[in-house]
């Protein structure tokens, strides 16, 4: 049922609107995450959220160390007791070639739903911590080109600007909007 799903790139408008929180714990969600696992793997990625693979709902999978054991389903996450600052390199499977610097949280609560529907309620800090806001940040429409300065913003302007050209050319029919030029001057006043 979810085997045409595949990860989604950067600037696809889907990547930036808020999920929806799940409803119920079926055999619907069991596939959709499985399938989730599969393209995680082989992207060699630690996370990814559902709206990553088009699909705008409160849900991601993580595994922070690559062994099947450590495979990891968080429906719903709340984050809180946000503690302390640290900054380092992160990438995304939305925006392939993209690896920059973000400041997150270094210590953190997370509370969510197991794939069965079973809450789980777990602290983490650093690697961990980092990649419940990564993959927070996804539910929310957010992404790293959302947690970028003006610096490296610039120093990766070629990167976006190829992606961008790359969309335009396989979404024909939809061209990102760009704003029209009322708005503009609205803004610089
Ligand atoms: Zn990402």
């Amino acid at each position: 049922m979810f085997d045409n799903l595949k990860i989604i790139h950067y600037p696809d408008p889907r990547l930036k609107q808020p999920s929806a929180p799940v409803a119920e714990f079926n055999e619907n969600l069991r596939q959709l995450v499985a399938r989730m696992f599969e393209l995680m793997r082989q992207a060699k990625g630690v996370g990814l959220a559902a709206p990553q693979v088009a699909q705008n709902i409160r849900l991601f999978i993580l595994n922070a160390t690559g062994q099947p054991e450590d495979d990891r389903v968080y429906v719903n996450p709340f984050l809180s007791e946000a503690e302390g600052d640290e900054e380092a390199e992160e990438g995304c499977l939305s925006i392939p070639g993209l690896s920059v610097n973000v400041s997150r949280s270094k210590h953190l609560r997370i509370q969510a739903h197991d794939l069965q529907g079973n809450p789980i309620d777990q602290k983490a800090s650093g690697y961990l911590a980092r990649i419940w806001q990564h993959e927070f940040d996804h539910l929310n429409g957010t992404l790293l080109t959302d947690r970028m300065g003006p610096v490296a913003k610039l120093a990766n302007r070629r990167l976006l600007r190829e992606l961008e050209e790359k969309y335009a050319s396989e979404h024909p029919a939809s061209p990102p909007k760009k704003p029209p030029l009322k708005d503009k001057r609205a803004k610089s006043r």
